[in-house]
């Protein structure tokens, strides 16, 4: 529930509804605008209906939040977050390009892939520790010692890195070693996940499930607003249909529709979203033709030798034309990379 307190109400009259709406096992919110004090109340429907504040005298309107997705829903919040991983800075007109190959597989391969992201204009590095495969025979990633790896890749280029972590029990020593942890498709409904990166203080990328509805997406989101984190970014990957031309079907129609109702950022990964290089580039085009605020794609240097995903893998040289095509495409939006 939304209330809006009068422009005259003093600092002790919000404190005294602050205090009501705790009182009653609710969690209250309390967000300062320029003119007028607006406060939440989440929680139960029935006990938020007994809490009766229209009566109050410094209560100017109190109007129900429709969305089932409170803290992640624009009704609540009407400006957009910014989420920042590193310096590279995402939602509120900003574009971010995140680029890396799907896994980091040796030193030299980690390098000359972060080193071909970054030489495109990529602002945060992106590359797989923890593979979640769908085939318990096929390369599930270097763990630990790949995420140290990363990080000093990270560093020696001078950018941010994300990776993903699959299990609650390795939030903390992900986070340790990365700037922003990602959670999978496959992941997305792991809700003891969701809690455990809510809680970590480093900025999320979640991806939506391949079966995940709009809304799924959105009450996913919750969990981690709701364990105390708003650096959150989502991702749409593409959803499983009946067609099988493409790995999946790129929704893109997804990227207005969740920024008309969250304020968190919205981005798109073409990689996975079709699973073929030479679509990549047109996708994440359109990706930011229809107002996303950032792509990620995989990029690789020697993609037929990639241990996962190389088929749609870029090669640095159509990373570098994926950077430029991009940053054109922006200034005609009158944006910039
Ligand atoms: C990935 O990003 O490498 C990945 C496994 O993606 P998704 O979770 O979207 O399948
Ligand atoms: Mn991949």
């Amino acid at each position: 529930m939304i209330i809006v307190m009068k422009p005259e109400a003093s600092q002790d009259d919000v404190n005294q509804i602050l205090a009501r709406i705790e009182a009653k096992g609710l969690k209250p919110l309390h967000m300062p605008g320029a003119e007028r004090v607006v406060l939440g109340a989440l929680g139960d429907e029935r006990i938020l209906a007994e809490l009766d504040l229209e009566a109050e005298p410094q209560v100017e309107s109190v109007k129900p939040i429709l969305a089932p997705y409170k803290l992640v829903s624009r009704e609540l919040h009407p400006h957009d977050t910014l989420v920042r991983i590193g310096n590279a800075t995402f939602g509120g007109g900003r574009f971010g390009l995140i680029a890396g190959p799907c896994a980091v597989e040796t030193e030299t391969q980690i390098m000359a892939s972060a080193k071909a992201a970054k030489a495109a204009g990529a602002t945060v590095l992106r590359a797989g520790a923890y593979k979640p495969r769908t085939s318990p025979y096929a390369f599930q990633g270097h763990g630990p010692d790949a995420l140290v790896l990363l990080a000093e890749v990270g560093r020696e280029v001078g950018l941010p890195v994300v990776t993903e972590v699959i299990e609650s029990g390795d939030v903390e020593l992900v986070a340790r070693h990365a700037d922003a942890l990602q959670v999978g498709a496959r992941n997305m409904q792991n809700f003891a996940l969701l809690k455990a990166v809510g809680r970590a203080g480093k900025p999320v990328v979640l991806k939506r499930g391949m079966s995940a509805k709009i809304e799924d997406l959105l009450l996913a989101a919750e969990y981690v607003l709701a364990a105390g984190n708003d650096q959150l970014i989502l991702c749409e990957r593409g959803i499983r249909t009946f067609e099988t031309a493409t790995r999946n079907t790129l929704d893109l129609a997804a990227v207005p529709l969740l920024k008309a109702k969250s304020h968190l950022p919205v981005i798109v990964d073409p990689s996975h979203g079709t699973g073929i290089r030479d679509l990549v580039i047109p996708m994440a085009l359109a990706a930011a033709a229809a107002g996303a605020d950032g792509v990620m794609v995989e990029v690789h240097v020697d993609p037929p030798s990639a241990l996962s995903d190389g088929p749609q893998s870029l090669y640095p040289d159509q990373m570098l034309a994926l950077g430029k095509q991009l940053e054109a495409l922006l200034v005609a939006l009158g944006r910039s990379l």
